[in-house]
């Protein structure tokens, strides 16, 4: 995750670090470095425009040139710009499931791994949180979608069940059985992951946000590959125009993706991460936390 851009970033601070002062020129090339380096890991351009501009103005200035350690400043500048461009501390992170029981819906494309994660985030809410958690898969026309789903539930814990399906009923009537069923059973939180298409297109569209007006969701996810780079940003972008999202989910962060989707993410769609998928298995999933990434990204 962010190999490459965490050694150029890296080999950029190593020019500026271990000598005296710098001059405006000096802070001046770092940052055309630092502008190459983003767009090469297929940042999206205004973002790195804005981030750019965000250095400058902090680090162009008498302070920075005359501190003792100017190098080590530039990078604390750059750092506290990467936070800020990532925005998701652990507070916006977490998962609002408090009042049960909360029901937490998926969105995303087909094969962007929506059900998988559907897995992974019952399995955390289970084993962190013991809560109890109920799955319900609204994906009617691939019967094989639905059994995974109840597949991933008996794997990932003991008080994580999936919804009996029922041949031959809509999406919308599911969510509704699913909701009653979790009021009865005592369920603290409802996971519905919705049908995936594997383009955007109107009908799934409209059948999301019909199943979004009926379950009243605390969160909304969009689940997106970060190996489709801008293709997710612009996914993410397309879903939040008709879909109340909450927050985002990027999977396949573990592949040797340039990892610049999940950079752009936030500052393109104003959504917060919630979660990083790092890997096929239930517990391939990391809570998304902004210094930490920063840290990783800058070494
Ligand atoms: P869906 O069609 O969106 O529900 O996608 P699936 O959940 O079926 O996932 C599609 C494929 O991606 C499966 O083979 C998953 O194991 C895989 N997958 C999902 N998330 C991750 C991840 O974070 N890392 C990796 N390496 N594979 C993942």
């Amino acid at each position: 995750m962010f190999d490459a851009l965490s050694e150029r970033l890296g080999s950029i601070f190593d020019g500026l670090t271990g000598r005296g002062a710098l001059s405006d020129k000096d802070v001046s090339e770092a940052l055309r470095e630092i502008r190459v380096a983003l767009l090469e890991a297929d940042v999206a351009l205004p973002v790195v425009k804005e981030f750019v501009e965000k250095v400058k103005t902090r680090a162009v200035g008498e302070e920075v040139i005359r501190s003792v350690k100017p190098g080590q400043q530039v990078i604390k500048i750059v750092y506290d710009a990467l936070v800020d461009m990532l925005g998701a501390d652990e507070e916006e992170s977490h998962l609002r499931v408090d009042t049960p029981p909360a029901v937490v819906m998926m969105a995303g494309l087909q094969g962007s791994g929506k059900t998988t994660t559907t897995g992974k985030i019952a399995k955390r809410l289970a084993d962190r949180g013991k809560k109890k958690v109920l799955l319900a898969s609204l994906d009617v026309r691939r019967p094989a979608a639905m059994e995974q789903l109840a597949i991933l539930a008996k794997q990932a814990g003991e008080t994580v069940s999936s919804l009996p399906i029922i041949a031959g009923q809509l999406p919308a009537d599911i969510a509704r059985r699913a909701m009653q069923a979790a009021k009865i059973g005592g369920y603290d939180v409802l996971i519905l992951d919705t049908a995936g298409r594997t383009s955007i297109d109107e009908q799934m569209m409209a059948e999301a946000a019909e199943i979004a007006a009926i379950a009243n969701p605390s969160e909304v996810l969009l689940v997106a590959d970060a190996l489709t780079g801008q293709d997710a940003v612009e996914t993410a972008r397309r879903f939040h125009e008709r879909l109340p999202l909450t927050g985002l989910v990027l999977t396949r962060m573990d592949g040797d993706g340039r990892g610049g989707a999940a950079l752009s993410m936030r500052a393109v769609t104003g959504l917060p991460i919630k979660f990083l998928g790092v890997g096929e298995k239930l517990d391939g999933l990391d809570a998304f936390d902004a210094k930490r990434v920063a840290g990783r990204i800058l070494g």
